[in-house]
Order: structure tokens, then C-alpha cells, then sequence
């Protein structure tokens, strides 16, 4: 969509190509994926937010859900968590994430864990993360990610609920960022080459 029928911070309006996925689209798929949720989990639930980039897709998420488990004749617990996901540097070897934030991991033993994720790109963190969360021993683990990205890229890792397929670009707002800026965007938008040079990473 054409940034002018949409608004746009004007401190970003140069830096981005166009606007992929309005909020109040957003919103509307993350009720739908919220019901879906509810249908399919069980008691008790640790909805896990990963940080920073799934923030605000945790929040309106989980307000669908605290909506329906204030309804619904089948509700079920809840508890959140939020963490922090480093793949290991230079270490091939061992696959392995390093999460941080966590209160305590261990306490997931027989839970159903909910991950709630921005994108999956190549799907990479998503299956070192999966696997580390698994040694925990939960009951359940589902994976809810509001995008997915179409690339060759790929292993081929699919989430669990999928809020979005979207084309191979980058994308920022919605909590998504390009070095830390465009979180404070509503809509989740691609970013343009003019963006991609003043938001660079002073290396
Ligand atoms: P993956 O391991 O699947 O390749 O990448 C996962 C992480 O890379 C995502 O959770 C996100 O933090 C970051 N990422 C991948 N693609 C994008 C994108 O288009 N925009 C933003 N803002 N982050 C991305
Ligand atoms: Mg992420
Ligand atoms: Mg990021």
C-alpha cells in the first residue's frame, strides 16, 4: 500500500518502500490465530514472548486470548515469560541458542509452551531454540510466528500458526526493527534502500 493512504511517523517517511501489512489488519489475523490457539491448547499455558521483535504481536495476542478465556466455558491458565535468543558465535558445532531473560526454564517441565515469535526467515534460531526448549521437558510446544518469510533460504521449519506469508524483503514496525529503530512504527512496513544507508550499523 502507498504510504500516503496510511499514517506514517513523518520521521520515517523517507526511509520506507511502501506498507506491507496495515495494523488493523494485523490485528483482525491475530484474532483469528488467537481462537485457533484457544481451540487447540491445554492447561497450563507459558506463553513465551521473544524478545524485542514479538512484543507487540505477544501483547495483542494475548489480549485476544485473556479476552477469551474471560468468555469462554473452557478456559485454561496462563502464565508469560519473556526471553532473549543469542545464537552461539563462531560455533557450528553445537547448535545450540543461548536464552536469556528467562526466570526459570526449568519450570517449564510439563507445561504446554506457547513461542511467540516476529518472523521466521531462514528458520534457523527457530529449530536451535526448539531444540533447546525441548530439554526442559514441557508437555507441548507450539510455535505462533506473525510472519513467515517465502525464501530460498528456507530449512523448511514451519510454525506451528502463521499470522502472515510475506514476499522476501526486509520489514520493520510492529515492534520489528532495522538496528534497534522502526519499532515505533504501527504498521509493518518495508524498509527502502534510503533507510537501509541512514539506519546503518556504524561498524
Ligand atoms: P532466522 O533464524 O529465521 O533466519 O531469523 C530469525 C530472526 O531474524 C527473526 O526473529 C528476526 O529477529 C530477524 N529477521 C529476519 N528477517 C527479518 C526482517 O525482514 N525484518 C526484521 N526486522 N527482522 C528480521
Ligand atoms: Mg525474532
Ligand atoms: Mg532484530
Amino acid at each position: 500500500y502507498s504510504l500516503d493512504d496510511f499514517c506514517v511517523p513523518a520521521h520515517y517517511y523517507d526511509d520506507l518502500k511502501c506498507v506491507l501489512l496495515p495494523k488493523g489488519l494485523i490485528l483482525d489475523r491475530v484474532q483469528r490465530l488467537a481462537e485457533d490457539i484457544c481451540h487447540d491448547i491445554s492447561s497450563p499455558l507459558v506463553a513465551l514472548c521473544v524478545l524485542k521483535g514479538g512484543y507487540q504481536f505477544f501483547t495483542d495476542l494475548l489480549d485476544c486470548i485473556k479476552n477469551h478465556n474471560a468468555t469462554s466455558e473452557k478456559s485454561f491458565q496462563m502464565q508469560v515469560d519473556f526471553i532473549k535468543v543469542k545464537s552461539y558465535m563462531n560455533d557450528q558445532s553445537t547448535g545450540v541458542v543461548n536464552i536469556m531473560g528467562s526466570d526459570n526454564l526449568a519450570s517449564l517441565k510439563g507445561k504446554s509452551i506457547l513461542i511467540v515469535e516476529d518472523i521466521i526467515d531462514t528458520g534457523n534460531t527457530m529449530v536451535k531454540l526448539l531444540e533447546t526448549i525441548k530439554k526442559f521437558e514441557p508437555k507441548q510446544v507450539m510455535v505462533a510466528s506473525l510472519l513467515l518469510k517465502r525464501t530460498k533460504r528456507s530449512n523448511g521449519y514451519r510454525p506451528n500458526y502463521t499470522g502472515f506469508e510475506i514476499p522476501d524483503a526486509f520489514v520493520v514496525g510492529y515492534a520489528l526493527d532495522y538496528n534497534e529503530y522502526f519499532r515505533d512504527l504501527n504498521h509493518v512496513c518495508i524498509i527502502n534502500e534510503r533507510g537501509k544507508k541512514r539506519y546503518a550499523a556504524n561498524t
